[in-house]
């Protein structure tokens, strides 16, 4: 299974390892053709603003949405996250828009940069996952269409699922838990399978 990890800037070599470590294959993306043939795609964290300016200069904003449009699972870590999002707030930016969510960037404030604590996320079982907070970003808003994944004690969002969109305001990669990139790997698994079946179905339509 091949899981690009766009790496243009940020921490994407962290991801690339734990993807590494999990079993997949990771495939550094920096131009439109090492797209081709993914099962999967991490946007990592960083700074937004450089990395939305990169993938404009080296054409991979248009492709990378119309694959996420097309069903390619794709998860956004902080600022990953913020590249996600529909509507970005301090500032305002135009991102891949791919995900019904208002987030608001640097929400937690500069004395509280950077923190790590143990969050509950229902969905990967009752042990806390170990959460890296760097001056994170937090949803605001979600659409009907979105399932909350995770929120803080005081209820803040901060993991959020799409259909084939994943968008986290930490860094599960600088973790020593992988229980959130293994998720990631079974829906990308998903996709791959999905592909085949229709592969399967189409080639069980006789030719006229
Ligand atoms: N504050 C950064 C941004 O808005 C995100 C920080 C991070 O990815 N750790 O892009």
């Amino acid at each position: 299974m091949k899981i690009g990890i766009l790496a243009l800037q940020g921490d994407f070599i962290e991801h690339t390892d734990i993807i590494d470590k999990l079993g997949a294959r990771p495939v550094p993306v920096r131009q439109p053709e090492q797209l081709e043939g993914l099962d999967g795609l991490i946007i990592p964290g960083g700074e937004s603003t450089t990395m939305l300016k990169l993938m404009h200069n080296y054409n991979l904003f248009q492709p990378i949405k119309e694959l996420a449009h097309s069903g390619l699972p794709v998860m956004g870590t902080c600022s990953g996250m913020v590249l996600l999002a529909k509507k970005v707030f301090n500032p305002d930016m135009n991102t891949l828009s791919l995900m019904d969510i208002d987030v608001r960037r640097n929400a937690f404030g500069r004395q509280v940069d950077s923190f790590e604590t143990g969050i509950s996320v229902p969905l990967l079982g009752d042990k806390p996952f170990p959460a890296v907070f760097i001056r994170a970003p937090l949803i605001e808003n979600t659409g009907p269409d979105v399932d909350i994944m995770s929120r803080l004690p005081d209820s803040k969002i901060v993991a959020a699922r799409q259909g084939n969109i994943l968008a986290f305001s930490f860094h599960p990669e600088l973790s020593n838990d992988s229980r959130i990139h293994r998720y990631f790997l079974e829906i990308a698994a998903g996709f791959r399978s999905e592909d085949s079946k229709e592969t399967i179905v189409k080639a069980a339509i006789p030719a006229d």
